[in-house]
């Protein structure tokens, strides 16, 4: 599958083909797909994935480049086999994820990078035996775990370090990432001595960089940025004999969870450009490490309305989904628009959305004003594509929600919702 690269897209995939009829997703309606699936129930449209993923691979064409989708955003197999058939590469942050590569796209390993603060041995050993691209190092001590597991194989590990540009990004401060003061990367400063040790290691193949300073940064400024630091280590390598072949931009472009008239093309066009200024002569590979981006937009999590409620002056609207299903409310008070599936005659009204979990955190939406619902109707949150799913636990002995891939006019089941045997299954009384 080709998709043609749009000049201009749309924000969503979720429209109401006309006043009288549901919300859908393409041409598939939501109310068809929830009287199937049942609620809470991911939705996500396979086609404005694959316009995303050729957003960026047409804006890199200039350049040799690797799109490596960041798995943690939306681990579906589904979407994993449906971007590796695109051609993506996956970064990856744990053994867990790799073993999700292995399964939904065995062709795609040998584009698998490895970014992640801990990794384990175990961990190590996998990537090591699966032959992945590289391995993102994050410190010194891993370094030195790495080419020790790599002996031990009797492979070479190929590795680029994480340099921490000391960029700031406005971003959440929870998914920043690219400050001397986080937990990410190695200081940009250490970063030459340590390539000049590694290199004495024949475990070890010095083969590129990496950076990545947080998420959901809406400006592209940050990134070239950091990418300029980036690609003045690696021409300081270079005139000392240390020719790195690769560089890997991270991801963290941002998309716009308020407004619908979001220019995703103008976005990528912006970000690309930005990159490819701060890379200047670099003549090796580009790699990017989008999550958010690719599938954020793509996504909702479609909830039956329980009970609405009023407790003094305020209206609380509870669905059956809650933070379990979709933490980002919770975790950094994150907006999520909310649709009604059919939306009914009469003024919107001021709500809260709140699930029914024990904790007052439990909520999607805070005095947001909301067209009229009634209890038994759907409502549809959208831009739940990334961290949503993802993010998702059985707390509350909650069974986690079912998901559904929109491609065309289809709807496929790609995760079936769980049962009370799933969430016991481990336990042993
Ligand atoms: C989370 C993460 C990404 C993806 O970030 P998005 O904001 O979803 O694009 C990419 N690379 C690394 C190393 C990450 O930790």
């Amino acid at each position: 599958m080709t998709p043609s690269v749009p000049e201009q897209t749309s924000s969503r995939p979720f429209h109401y083909p006309d006043p009288k009829s549901a919300l859908s997703c393409g041409k598939v309606s939501l109310e068809r797909l929830a009287r199937e699936y049942g609620t809470p129930l991911y939705v996500y449209s396979a086609d404005q994935i694959a316009e995303r993923f050729a957003l960026f691979d047409a804006a890199l064409a200039g350049r040799d480049h690797l799109i490596c989708y960041a798995v943690k955003a939306n681990s579906a197999l589904a979407i994993l086999k449906l971007l590796a058939g695109l051609g993506a590469g996956f970064d990856i942050v744990s053994g867990g994820e790799l073993e999700r590569v292995i399964r939904a796209a065995p062709e795609a390993r040998a584009q698998v990078v490895f970014s992640g603060v801990g990794k384990t041995s175990v961990e190590i050993d996998l990537a090591l035996a699966t032959g992945i691209f590289e391995f993102n190092v994050e410190s010194e001590a891993e370094l030195e775990l790495l080419a020790a597991r790599a002996r031990k194989a009797g492979k070479r590990a190929r590795f680029s370090l994480r340099v921490n540009p000391d960029v700031f990004a406005e971003t959440h401060p929870y998914i920043s990432t690219g400050l001397r003061e986080h937990k990410f990367g190695i200081d940009i400063r250490l970063a030459a001595e340590i390539y000049r040790r590694a290199a004495k290691n024949r475990w070890l193949e010095a083969h590129g960089v990496s950076v990545h300073i947080g998420s959901q940064i809406r400006s592209a400024e940050p990134f070239g940025a950091a990418l300029q630091r980036v690609s003045k280590l690696v021409g300081q390598l270079r005139r000392e004999g240390i020719a790195l072949r690769a560089i890997d931009a991270g991801g963290g472009l941002g998309i716009d969870y308020h407004g619908d008239s979001f220019d995703a093309a103008a976005k990528v066009r912006e970000y690309a450009q930005a990159l490819d200024a701060a890379l200047g002569d670099f003549d090796g590979r580009l790699l990017i490490e989008p999550g958010r981006f690719l599938v954020a937009q793509a996504g909702a999590l479609v909830a039956r309305v329980l009970f609405q409620k009023k407790n003094g002056k305020k209206t609380f609207v509870v669905t059956d989904a809650a933070m379990n299903d979709l933490i980002r409310p919770a975790l950094y008070q994150a907006h999520h628009e909310i649709l009604p599936v059919r939306p009914r005659a009469g003024r919107p009204r001021v709500v809260d959305v709140v699930g029914p979990v024990c904790e007052t955190g439990d909520f999607f939406a805070r005095d947001r004003k909301l067209r009229p619902v009634e209890a038994g109707d759907l409502v549809a949150l959208l831009d739940a594509g990334a961290y949503g799913m993802a993010q998702s636990s059985n707390y509350n002995t909650r069974a986690r929600a079912a998901e559904v891939l929109v491609e065309g006019g289809r709807a496929r089941l790609i995760r079936r919702r769980e049962t009370m045997e799933d969430l016991l299954a481990a336990e042993i009384p």
